[in-house]
């Protein structure tokens, strides 16, 4: 039994209840009392001072690409299509060994960032990669999260017209047979599961509509979840566009990927319509904002989306275009981008499919051209006129939702996790806020959004310990950095 006393709380309950001094139970695997004042006393119980610390659900993490890890740092100035194509050479020689390490890397940033249940989407698999599923499972078994993992895939190789060289693509029958193996052989869909499995075909650049539309039958039929890229990027607008006739949500819904079992990863370039009708369906979005700036993407329409009805999680995506990999970083990118993103209706700004640098000058330029391709609606990076941004587009309180119980909507596990209430499992964060970092600012919610990360003094994980006084105790985390430089020097060497 662990007991955290006299600490500031963010239930994130019903009633969305913050108590400035209280405390928090935690039996076993879940949370049995939360409450104002000193817990009772409980006999063997291990307490901990939470003076001085806010305590917060655990962080759910939407979209990450764990193996990415050992790739960071690479194509630093790219676009998203130019970042592809430098990267799929370096991917295709990822194999069980470096998987593993990346994984444990990522999960252990992860980890001290405050998340602790991750999902993971991988779709790279070279022919004798061996077992990468397992490879990243056993990772998050041995740091200690709860994890989604998404077995993804790609089978729309250049000579078909797609992006990726057709060394890292699979055959569409052999990807499906994948999948239904990874699900028979890990996915627990009882209600404290450590391990879901979700079906996720790469991206519409990269995958054949017969794959998705068969990886929605299989996800419908084995009752997991699904998950894709979609609409990230204006090249990728212009791309179905030109293919399809379409919008990539338009290209989406026919191939049957809308509904509350679905989330896509971006989601930024929808207009009105598009995101009154993902809202109506109760198609998730994990919103990615640090990837979404690095790529120059652009921002998704997190407070349209919100309010047309979609659950919109966090998530740092793969670490090669968010080398920070923290999760922390993006509840406070999530709002500050949100506030900077032009208004519509304001000079220079908006538009229906959502203003940012997209427009022009902002995305020429680098490696696999994709410059101003005239899908272009205005913003501030095509003329250099200032539009106006809105200071209540996302509040404090509302970053912290979308990191927790809106993260937990998106991959369907609202019920147990996501918000500090009797009954739900024990995954919860406790943030040192009495440091010279924060000291003085009296909202614990604003100083841990707004301010720089603060020290992550315990994160449990089913009642687990995982983070002590901001250290990963699963691992060791200079052995783990030492494997990770070594995997990554020795990944670069075989492919450059
Ligand atoms: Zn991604």
């Amino acid at each position: 039994m662990i007991v955290i006393d006299n600490a500031a709380i963010a239930t994130l309950d019903g009633d969305r209840r913050e108590l400035s001094s209280g405390h928090v139970v935690v039996d076993g695997k879940r949370i049995v009392a939360v409450g104002t004042g000193p817990a009772p006393a409980y006999d063997g119980a291990r307490v901990i001072d939470g003076r001085g610390c806010l305590v917060t659900p655990g962080f759910v993490n939407t979209h990450q690409h764990l193996y990415q890890w050992v790739t960071r740092g690479l194509a630093a100035d790219a676009t998203l299509f130019g970042w592809l194509t430098k990267l799929y050479p370096v991917w295709a020689g990822i194999d069980e060994e470096s998987v593993h390490v990346a994984a444990q890397g990522a999960l252990a940033q992860l980890a001290r960032t405050g998340c602790t249940t991750a999902a993971d989407h991988h779709y790279v698999f070279p022919r004798r990669g061996g077992d990468l599923l397992e490879a990243e499972i056993s990772a998050a078994a041995k740091v200690g999260l709860r994890f989604h993992p998404a077995r993804g895939s790609m089978d729309l190789g250049e000579k078909d017209g797609g992006l990726p060289p057709d060394s890292v693509v699979e055959d569409r029958d052999e990807i499906l047979l994948a999948t239904e193996a990874a699900i028979d052989r890990w996915h627990d869909p009882s209600p404290d599961s450590m391990l879901r499995v979700v079906v996720a075909p790469c991206s519409p650049f990269s995958v054949t509509a017969e794959l998705m539309r068969e990886a929605a039958e299989l996800a419908r039929r084995k009752e997991v979840r699904l998950h894709t890229h979609l609409a990230e990027t204006v090249d990728e607008v212009s791309w179905c566009d030109e293919r399809f006739g379409c919008t990539p949500s338009q290209y989406a819904a026919e191939l049957g990927w809308t509904g509350a079992d679905v989330w896509f990863a971006h989601g930024i370039h929808f207009d009105d319509a598009e995101i009154k009708n993902l809202g109506q369906s109760s198609t998730g979005i994990a919103h990615c904002p640090s990837s979404n700036a690095r790529l120059g993407a652009g921002i998704a329409r997190v407070a349209d989306l919100r309010a047309a009805g979609c659950p919109v999680g966090l998530g740092v995506d793969g670490a090669a275009s968010n080398e920070a990999g923290s999760l922390l970083e993006e509840l406070r990118h999530a709002l500050l981008f949100a506030r900077a993103r032009p208004q519509a209706g304001f000079a220079g700004g908006g538009g229906s499919r959502g203003g940012g640098a997209e427009g022009g000058a902002g995305s020429g330029g680098h490696g696999a051209g994709s410059g101003g391709d005239g899908v272009g609606e205005g913003g501030v990076g095509g003329g250099g006129v200032g539009g106006g941004g809105d200071p209540q587009a996302l509040d404090v309180r509302s970053a912290l939702e979308l990191a927790t119980l809106d993260g937990a909507r998106v991959l369907g596990r609202q019920d147990e996790i996501g918000s500090l209430e009797v009954g739900k499992l024990a995954d919860l964060a406790v943030w040192r806020l009495d440091t010279l970092a924060h000291a003085g600012i009296t909202d614990p919610i604003a100083a841990l959004v707004l301010g720089s990360p603060p020290p992550l003094e315990l994160l449990l994980v089913n009642g687990r310990p995982v983070v002590e006084h901001d250290t990963v105790v699963t691992i060791d985390e200079q052995t783990l950095a030492r494997q990770v430089a070594q995997t990554h020097h020795d990944l670069l060497t075989k492919t450059t």
